[in-house]
């Protein structure tokens, strides 16, 4: 092997990635004099975040009555009784002061008349725990809220003295022998020189997965490299079977269309012109949460109702909507319906398509954002010396299936507590731990193997092969054959990259090297996707079984944790947390109104 000589950095805290979670606990740990280093991969504001159109979910009542019971109500239904009651509390009851810290931080906001935050309202926001209409709760930069956010919280933590490690590429986490974080082996894309950074706290806020699927709304960078770390470092991942299908990405480019579009009016139509929404969901219709709208358009489709000269797809319409409120509230996705459509949506239907844009599922963490892994003696052992935040977690919030504009406000409130946590936890005084420099070698050894790679197989071929079978065998409908198929062709799969062929062995700006780094992310994500949707013989949100069709609360009411040794994967189970946070008698949910029951809109 090559020799790497490497620089050390020691900080109390490093966060990897600088999303909306990582920065907002990059902010918050540096607000509390934690010297914190964020590392990313691309500069700040070009990560996904940066792409959220439609909003931020708090229940600040501006557009009408609204609670964060109801909001908690609304997530717990949501999330189809997977989600951690805890971590649903917290979030519901922390969202609005978080929204506020956003306002206060500079955020610009739309506006309503009265000077107030605008709402819009999403996909299964109700009132009254699910009895009333739809709410307005989701809070909007008119339809680029991330881009918004995501600026002002990397102006904070400039501000606050957080030291940024822009474009570089973390490979692999710091491990003590008893199983402590201590860092992460960092490359530095433009010069090709290696950097440890020695901690207290490692803070993983690295997105999701979803370029495992060869259609999705997702950046090209979301390659769940936090999730490939720790896979590496022998922890688990959890429910990484609930991968969220968006109903309405463009058709073709899979370029997403948000829920707003929805929310401020517009609505899906099939071949006949129908309405068909309305069958569906009776009471919410086109509003209702996002894996009941693309299993109806998958239906539509799938009994000849599809639109355009395959069938194959959907219309969403807004040209019924004054032009005004398009241009001043969804100007952006009017842009792209134009580029990637070739569509003005003031006159004519968007073509639409399910795609894939949120994984549910991440690294298993506690509402602290501390990461879980689960012993034969305790379910909710800790990690020590390691965090997980935002889309590359999994708190567990969204269980099976995340309400739209509940993604923007788990970042900042989950970012926000983990830096809370490590205000406590964190000890500025104490030196760093000492690193192990075996855990250090052994990513270097990684590394170099795949740096000379010399098989016979292209990283795009594998990539693609993997992206094609996700999409074919772990798609909106599921049946036993299909996973079954698709197991047996993800292990072959992921066999072959002992095959790999990388042809630039340079270290400055070798993206050969770095994507095939991201398709050994990808690929531990992806059989865990795939293996946990297998086992799980139910159906629940996202994951529609065609084989089990009904929810089965005593046998899966269940959160699936995969471990993987190499390629082979093993699947355990740890329970869902069902208490809340507080009781009825201190103005917390009563429990009978989160009590599972049949999911319908
Ligand atoms: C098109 C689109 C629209 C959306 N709209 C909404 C919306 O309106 N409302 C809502 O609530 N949700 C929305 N979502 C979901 C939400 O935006 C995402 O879940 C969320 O932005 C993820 O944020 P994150 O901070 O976890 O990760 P990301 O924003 O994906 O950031 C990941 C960070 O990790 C870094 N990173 C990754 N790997 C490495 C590595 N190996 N080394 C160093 N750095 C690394 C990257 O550089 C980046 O900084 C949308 C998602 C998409 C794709």
């Amino acid at each position: 092997m090559a020799a790497y000589e490497y620089e050390t950095h020691d900080y109390d805290v490093v966060v990897v990635g600088a999303g909306g979670a990582g920065l907002r606990a990059t902010l918050g740990m540096a607000e509390q004099g934690l010297r914190t280093a964020c590392v990313t991969k691309v500069f700040p504001t070009r990560s996904h975040t940066v792409a959220a159109q439609g909003g931020i979910a708090a229940s600040l009542a501006n557009m009408g009555p609204d609670n964060w019971q109801w909001h908690m109500y609304d997530t717990v239904k949501g999330s189809d009784w997977l989600g951690d009651t805890d971590a649903m509390e917290y979030l519901a009851r922390e969202a609005p002061k978080a929204v506020y810290e956003l306002e206060h931080y500079g955020v610009p906001f739309s506006r309503t008349e009265a000077g107030k935050i605008y709402q819009r309202p999403f996909g299964g926001h109700t009132t009254e725990f699910g009895e009333g209409p739809p709410v307005q709760r989701t809070c909007a930069a008119a339809d680029r809220t991330g881009h918004a956010i995501l600026h002002t919280l990397y102006g904070q933590s400039l501000k606050n003295n957080a030291e940024f490690y822009i474009e570089y590429f973390a490979i692999d986490l710091v491990m003590s022998e008893d199983g402590q974080c201590q860092g992460v082996v960092c490359w530095k894309l433009d010069d090709g020189t290696m950097h440890v950074f020695n901690s207290k706290m490692v803070v993983l806020a690295t997105g999701g997965y979803g370029r495992a699927y060869f259609s999705a709304t997702s950046a090209h960078t979301c390659t769940g490299d936090g999730g490939g770390m720790v896979a590496r470092a022998g922890l688990g991942l959890q429910d990484m079977e609930f991968v969220q299908f968006h109903p309405t990405g463009i058709y073709g480019s899979g370029c997403l269309i948000t829920e707003g579009a929805r929310g401020e009016g517009g609505y899906l139509t099939n071949a006949e012109g129908e309405r068909f929404m309305e069958r569906y969901a009776p009471q919410y219709k086109d509003l209702a949460p996002r894996d009941y709208v693309s299993r109806s358009m998958t239906m539509e489709i799938r009994e000849g109702r599809g639109v355009g000269g395959e069938g194959d797809h959907i219309h969403l319409n807004l040209s019924h909507l004054p032009a005004e409120a398009l241009a001043e509230r969804l100007p952006g996705i009017s842009e792209s319906a134009k580029i990637f459509a070739g569509v003005d949506v003031t006159k004519e239907p968007i073509p639409v398509l399910p795609t894939v844009h949120y994984n549910m599922g991440g690294i298993p963490t506690n509402y602290w954002g501390e990461v879980i892994n689960p012993t034969a003696d305790d379910p909710n052992a800790i990690v020590p010396g390691l965090m997980a935040v935002g889309e590359a977690g999994c708190a567990s919030v969204h269980g099976a299936n995340r309400l739209g504009s509940n993604s923007l406000i788990d970042l900042v409130v989950f970012g926000r507590a983990a830096a809370i946590r490590a205000g406590k936890v964190v000890d500025a005084d104490a030196p760093n731990p000492v690193l192990n420099t075996a855990s250090v070698d052994k990513a270097f050894e990684r590394f170099d193997k795949l740096r000379y790679a010399d098989g016979d197989v292209a990283t795009a071929d594998l990539r693609l092969e993997m992206q094609k079978t996700m999409q074919a065998d772990a798609a909106v409908f599921r049946t036993s054959k299909t996973m079954a198929e698709g197991v047996e062709k993800m292990d072959a799969i992921a066999a072959k990259q002992s095959d790999l062929k990388v042809s630039d062995r340079s270290l400055v700006w070798n993206s050969d090297l770095m994507e095939t780094l991201e398709l050994t992310n990808l690929m531990p994500n992806a059989l865990a996707t795939i293996y946990g949707a297998e086992a799980r013989k139910e159906s629940r949100g996202a994951h529609a079984h065609e084989d089990h069709t009904e929810r089965d609360d005593e046998n899966w009411r269940v959160h699936t944790v995969a471990h993987l040794d190499g390629n082979a994967v093993k699947l355990s189970y740890r329970p869902v947390g069902l208490d809340p946070l507080t009781t009825e008698d201190d103005g917390g949910i009563s429990l009978k109104k989160i009590a599972p029951k049949v999911r319908t809109f």
